[in-house]
């Protein structure tokens, strides 16, 4: 007879993974399926052509959008999900954005959940996760009960000076929260090398606080956990009652396997653990799974970013320049009464990887070339809070093809952000005419195709009627069935969304590990 295991995920990435993690100690047994595989070592790794250029890592995919022209979603399919190919900028939320806030564009509602219930999960995934980072330099962060396992990660030059002509303009630049596996204090001993191919780069030498390297690499030798890669789950069958998954249904190698397990954590990310359940329609549960509601693959929420490079007649040789954030704006200011969000930094920009862009011209450099305009270049990040529409949604089709159908939110927010930035840097001799929209970095060139922040469609909350997920994060409709990605979350604030995926995935395995003791 087939193994029958304890507990069965599906997905090895920022919830997953972790999740797989914090549960393998208790000598359950733990399958964790997953549809790609390792993410090869080899030089492309830090190569900007194959991995911006050619998309050498982004699954082959094809989505649709609400008009039904077909798409390529830039999801990447490996052992440890989209966090092989992530920043590692690894963000608390702040307190306030656990309660409702109001916006240009409507309610980002309160989560079922406070900061404070947080808080411990925090402090564990960042100690699991390595961050580095200064607590008591950004005025929005939360009270802590750890300090940062690591110090944070040093300003280069340029980047300090940045910083300090910020301080010196009244503004609260603060080094950024940061998973990378640098030692700085004694840098021959250092995993990480500290160099300019990391933000959307896979980590050649796996000194990145990725999903694999931390979470899932470490129980590869446990006999009580078993990863199976290549294993794309089709399907969840229940039984008669409709209350409990009694089947996984997985296509590998073009062949059908079923596993069988007490828990199923579905943590696909939010679009494909939509999809799963969507694709998982039985007698019981004729609109998907866990659907009775019709909330399932709504409320779908990918941030309102915008990648910006910002000129100046220095060159700007920081190597490794994603070590600083601003929150002077992440709520309302004395002058704008609407929460606007995050500017962090984010990788150098590299003339190979804007190949294909027209580079605008500049009063400050009409002449100059993409090569002239990388060298300059300061790149900033700008995240304004997307809220959760439930016309934002995911839905499949006849085939089980996901279709995304999806509108921004909070385009006056995240205007007025693009403005703040053009004032602040006339604060650090980078003046407002020479700010220049970058499109490469996640593909922003086709808005609905950069989905590396997605979250929502599963959302968690008390009321049955109006969320898909109990407060532990099991599906209200069934017994055994989880939901541990990005899919939970009820809002998404304006700050990266992995740490708290991490973060939740250690309070469900406490959970989970309560419930099967
Ligand atoms: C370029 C890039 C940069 C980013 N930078 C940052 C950052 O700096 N900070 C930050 O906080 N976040 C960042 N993110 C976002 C962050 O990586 C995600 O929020 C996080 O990984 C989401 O975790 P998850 O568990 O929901 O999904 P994922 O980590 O994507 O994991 C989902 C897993 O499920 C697997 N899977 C999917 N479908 C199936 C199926 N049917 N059967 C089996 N397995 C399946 C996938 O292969 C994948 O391994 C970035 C993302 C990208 C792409
Ligand atoms: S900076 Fe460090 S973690 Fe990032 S890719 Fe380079 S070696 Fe890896």
């Amino acid at each position: 007879m087939a193994e029958h295991y304890d507990v069965i995920i599906i997905g090895s990435g920022a919830g997953g993974g972790t999740l797989a993690h914090t549960l393998a100690s208790s000598g359950k047994r733990i399958l964790l399926l997953e549809r790609g595989d390792f993410l090869p070592r080899e030089l492309d790794n830090w190569d900007a052509k194959p991995v911006f250029v050619d998309g050498k890592y982004i699954s082959k995919d094809t989505w649709f959008d609400r008009d039904g022209k077909s798409f390529q979603p830039q999801v990447h399919y490996f052992v440890g999900g989209a966090t092989k190919l992530y920043g590692a900028a690894l963000y608390r939320l702040r307190p306030r954005d656990f309660g409702e806030l109001k916006h240009t564009s409507g309610i980002s509602p309160a989560w079922p959940l406070s900061y404070d219930d947080f808080e411990p999960w925090y402090s564990q995934a960042e100690q699991l996760y390595q961050v580095h980072g200064n607590a008591g330099e950004d005025p929005t962060e939360g009270h802590r009960s750890e300090a940062y396992p690591w110090p944070a990660v040093s300003h280069e030059p340029r980047i300090q000076h940045i910083s300090d002509d910020l301080a010196k303009g009244g503004y609260h630049p603060f080094h950024a929260p940061c998973g990378i596996l640098l030692n700085e204090a004694r840098r021959p001993m250092s995993t990480c090398i500290r160099c300019a191919t990391c933000d959307g780069y896979p980590c050649l030498v796996h000194a990145k606080s990725d999903a694999e390297v931390i979470a899932v690499r470490p129980l590869l030798d446990r006999s009580n956990v078993t990863l199976v890669t290549g294993a794309e789950v089709r399907r969840l069958e229940t039984d008669d009652s409709g209350r409990t998954v009694t089947g996984v249904v997985v296509s590998r190698d073009g062949n059908r396997e079923v596993y069988r397990g007490d828990i199923v954590a579905v943590s696909a990310g939010a679009a494909n653990s939509a999809k799963l359940l969507l694709n998982s329609a039985n007698d019981k549960h004729p609109q998907g799974l866990a659907n009775g509601s019709d909330q399932v693959g709504r409320n779908y929420m990918f941030h309102n970013c915008l990648a910006v490079v910002a000129l100046a007649k220095e060159k700007n040789d920081t190597i490794f320049q994603k070590t600083l954030g601003i929150n002077d704006f992440y709520f309302a200011t004395k002058d704008y009464q609407w929460p606007m969000g995050n500017i962090q930094m984010i990788g150098k920009s590299n003339a190979q990887a804007m190949r294909g862009e027209q580079p605008e011209k500049t009063m400050f450099a009409p002449n100059w070339t993409l090569a002239d305009v990388a060298e300059h270049a300061v790149d900033f990040w700008l995240t304004t809070e997307d809220l959760p529409v439930p016309e934002n949604r995911v839905t499949t089709d006849q085939h089980g093809n996901v279709h995304l159908t999806y509108s921004a939110t909070n385009d006056e927010e995240a205007g007025r952000l693009y403005g703040e930035l053009k004032k602040i840097l006339n604060h650090t001799g980078m003046a407002a005419h020479h700010v220049l929209r970058k499109n490469f970095y996640m593909d922003m060139s086709i808005p609905v195709a950069g989905c590396a922040h997605q979250a929502g469609t599963c959302r968690f909350g008390a009321d049955p009627a109006t969320s898909v997920l109990d407060v532990d994060c099991k599906a209200h409709e069934l017994d055994n069935l989880y939901v541990v990605d990005t899919s939970f979350f009820p809002s998404i604030g304006a700050v990266n969304p992995a740490l708290t995926a991490m973060a939740n995935a250690l309070r469900v395995g406490e959970h989970l590990l309560d419930r099967m003791a």
